[in-house]
C-alpha cells in the first residue's frame, strides 16, 4: 500500500467536525496505524514511549501540554524526564505526525500525517477542541503573495484561527 493511499484516506476521516459526536476510538485507532505506516515508510523507530505519547496526544481533538503529558506518564507509573518527552515530541513533529501550536504552546495529532500541508487551525475558545481544516493551499498561497510583497521569505506559516465551535455555538 502507498502513503498516498494512506494519507487520501486520512484526509477522509479528517472532514469529521471534531467538535461534533464521533467515536473517537476510530480517530486513535486510525492515527497510530498511519503513525506505524509512516515510520516504516521513512525507516523511524515508533519506540514504545514516543508510541504513547502520540496515543496522549490523541486522546481527544484537544492540544495537549508537554507537562500535561508528562503527568499522564507519571500517573501511569513512567518516570520521563521532561527532555524525554521533548525528544519523542521532536520526533513525532520531525515525522509529522503531530502539530505544535504555538498560541497554545501545546501539541495536537495530525489527521492527515506524512502529507506535505501548510497548517490552518481553528481554535474554539470555549471547549478547547481545534479542527486542522484540510487544503489550505489557495490561503498558504496568499500568505506567501502577501509575504513576497512586503520582500519577507516565509520559512513557515501556521495560521491559528480562535473563536466558537459549531457545537459551542448552540
Ligand atoms: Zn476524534
Ligand atoms: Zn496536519
Ligand atoms: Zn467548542
Amino acid at each position: 500500500m502507498s502513503i498516498r493511499s494512506i494519507t487520501s484516506r486520512a484526509g477522509h476521516r479528517a472532514d469529521i467536525r471534531p467538535s461534533l459526536a464521533h467515536d473517537h476510538s476510530q480517530c486513535i485507532r486510525m492515527a497510530l496505524s498511519q503513525a506505524e505506516r509512516v515510520c516504516a515508510a521513512e525507516g523511524a523507530r515508533l519506540t514504545p514511549l514516543r508510541h504513547r505519547v502520540l496515543e496522549l496526544v490523541w486522546a481527544s481533538h484537544r492540544p495537549l501540554g508537554a507537562y500535561d503529558l508528562l503527568d499522564q506518564l507519571s500517573k501511569e507509573g513512567h518516570k520521563p524526564a521532561p527532555p524525554t518527552i521533548y525528544r519523542a515530541l521532536d520526533f513525532l513533529l520531525e515525522h509529522k505526525l503531530i502539530h505544535r501550536l504555538a498560541t497554545l504552546n501545546a501539541y495536537l495529532g495530525c489527521s492527515h500525517p506524512g502529507e506535505a500541508h501548510g497548517g490552518f487551525f481553528l481554535i474554539c475558545q470555549d471547549c478547547g477542541t481545534v479542527e486542522e481544516v484540510r487544503d489550505p493551499l489557495p490561503l498558504s498561497a496568499a500568505v506567501e503573495k502577501l509575504a513576497g510583497q512586503a520582500r519577507f521569505q516565509v520559512s513557515q506559516s501556521v495560521l491559528e484561527v480562535t473563536g466558537r465551535c459549531q457545537a459551542c455555538q448552540s
